[in-house]
């Protein structure tokens, strides 16, 4: 197996390999190459992405709960950190995440923060949740591979993929993105504690 880490490339002799990659992008990293029909099946399936625009603030109690998704918005969801644990942002501040689904290199994808933010503001101070003067600084995570699409006949696609992956000894797909399954966290960890438990017990760990 080639690894790359920080810009190098390594050779490693592994039992096996746990992959939590975009299943298109694993695809096209194995040698030998997969048959062109599994290509062409993991070649349908996508993800869409996301981009959050975190914006701290000293303001208190944003929203009514943790998270609240909308429509008619250019954001889907807006979440608060305080509101998932008092002690997640340092002492007297706040974060207000702006949560916009996209598709990577869409003119969302490509927006700055500060565009985002003057996307954002007019709702924000609409819904009496954010005014200008009450932001304090703000950043964007992008996340690429973020929801995996359930495009028209992604299940035998994901089957064809599947089934040529599970032939190759030692390998293993995990996760939302691995999978290509829309799992939330918990299961994530419930699955990858099942997949340690069975490498375990087939003398693996
Ligand atoms: C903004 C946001 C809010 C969320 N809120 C919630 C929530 O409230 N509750 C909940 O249950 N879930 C939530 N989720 C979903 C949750 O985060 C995911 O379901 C979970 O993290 C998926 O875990 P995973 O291990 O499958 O993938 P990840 O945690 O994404 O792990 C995949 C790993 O693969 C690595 N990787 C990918 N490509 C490569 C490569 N080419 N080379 C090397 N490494 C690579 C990545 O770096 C990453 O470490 C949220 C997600 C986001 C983005």
């Amino acid at each position: 197996m080639a690894v790359q880490q920080a810009g190098a490339v390594r050779g490693v002799i592994a039992d096996g390999v746990v992959c939590t990659l975009p299943v298109p992008q694993l695809v096209q990293m194995l040698t030998p190459a997969v048959p062109p029909a599994v290509l062409q099946a993991a070649g349908k399936l996508g993800y869409l992405s996301l981009i959050v625009l975190y914006v701290v603030t000293r303001k208190t109690n944003l929203l009514a709960t943790s998270y609240v998704y909308y429509l008619g918005r250019p954001y889907h969801r807006l979440a608060e950190m305080n509101k998932f644990c008092t002690t997640l942002c340092p002492p007297d501040e706040n974060m207000l995440a702006i949560e916009f689904s996209c598709h990577a290199g869409d003119p969302i994808w490509r927006s700055s923060a500060d565009e985002l933010l003057a996307l954002s503001m007019p709702h924000l101070v609409q819904d009496g949740i954010l005014e200008p003067a009450q932001v304090v600084k703000k950043f964007l995570v992008r996340a690429p591979n973020a929801y995996p699409i359930r495009y028209l006949g992604y299940r035998e696609n994901l089957e064809a993929v599947r089934t040529h992956l599970e032939q190759l000894p030692g390998l293993a797909l995990l996760g939302r993105t691995g999978e290509y399954q829309y799992i939330d966290s918990d299961q994530c960890m419930e699955r990858a504690i099942e997949l340690a438990d069975s490498i375990a017990a087939a003398g693996g760990g």
